[in-house]
């Protein structure tokens, strides 16, 4: 495993951070669980209600992609997140980094309101944020149908639900192909640690047949509840 810095492309890049890069425990989605390196890109251009980065909205600290991949290549870890924020208002200088990720992993957040196919081409994983009414925000749905015809084989969709998003979750479960995974998190101020309960017997109820969904929480939460940072 080897992380190339002395590419000519990536000399005076910088990117722009809401945090040093860490290492943690993935929390959402299918790939809940794995350790994974987190690059958290600053500013976002939604302000999603019950946001638990709010810290990431900011103009960040900028970071040459020498210094990232110096970190990234100490904290040894082949997962690599960007996440944010959200990572694709920063999408050219990212595409370089992206390059100079070699042997890793790579693993977007997104929330479906920006296109960038480099940095789509570019990544491993493709994990979309559907934005229900009780975030306040909403996806760009073209980007989102996009994203599932031109990038079926490496897309999720990670939905945060909170008990008003109800009426809209089975619609909105629908209109992706079921080959699409879905993971369904109880936004946890709403439901508490114990709302996958409530939302697993919704499921059971209305989408037992749908072979690619999930019921799970948040797992950052109930390992780290009082930790909006390194987590
Ligand atoms: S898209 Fe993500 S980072 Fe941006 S406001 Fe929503 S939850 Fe927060």
């Amino acid at each position: 495993m080897q992380v190339s810095n002395t590419d000519t492309a990536s000399q005076g890049r910088l990117l722009r951070l809401a945090e040093e890069p860490y290492l943690s425990i993935e929390g959402e989605g299918i790939h809940i669980g794995k350790p994974m390196t987190f690059i958290r890109l600053a500013e976002c251009n939604l302000r999603c209600k019950w946001c638990d980065t709010k810290f990431s909205w900011s103009k960040g600290v900028e970071w040459s992609h020498k210094a990232i991949l110096d970190r990234v290549k100490k904290l040894s870890c082949v997962n690599i997140s960007v996440t944010g924020g959200e990572p694709l208002l920063q999408a050219a200088e990212l595409q370089i980094l992206l390059d100079q990720l070699v042997s890793r992993i790579t693993y977007l957040n997104t929330s479906g309101t920006v296109w960038s196919a480099p940095v789509f081409d570019k990544v491993d994983w493709i994990n979309c944020d559907l934005k229900m009414p009780s975030s306040q925000m909403k996806s760009d749905l073209t980007v989102v149908h996009r994203l599932a015809e031109t990038y079926p084989e490496k897309l999720q969709f990670k939905i945060v639900v909170s008990p008003e998003d109800i009426p809209h979750l089975l619609k909105t479960v629908k209109e992706i192909p079921l080959s699409i995974p879905i993971t369904i998190q109880p936004e946890y101020n709403s439901y508490g640690a114990e709302g996958a309960v409530d939302l697993s017997e919704w499921v059971k109820t209305h989408l037992q047949n749908h072979i690619n969904i999930r019921v799970l929480p948040q797992l950052h939460r109930l390992i780290w509840p009082s930790r909006d940072r390194g987590v």
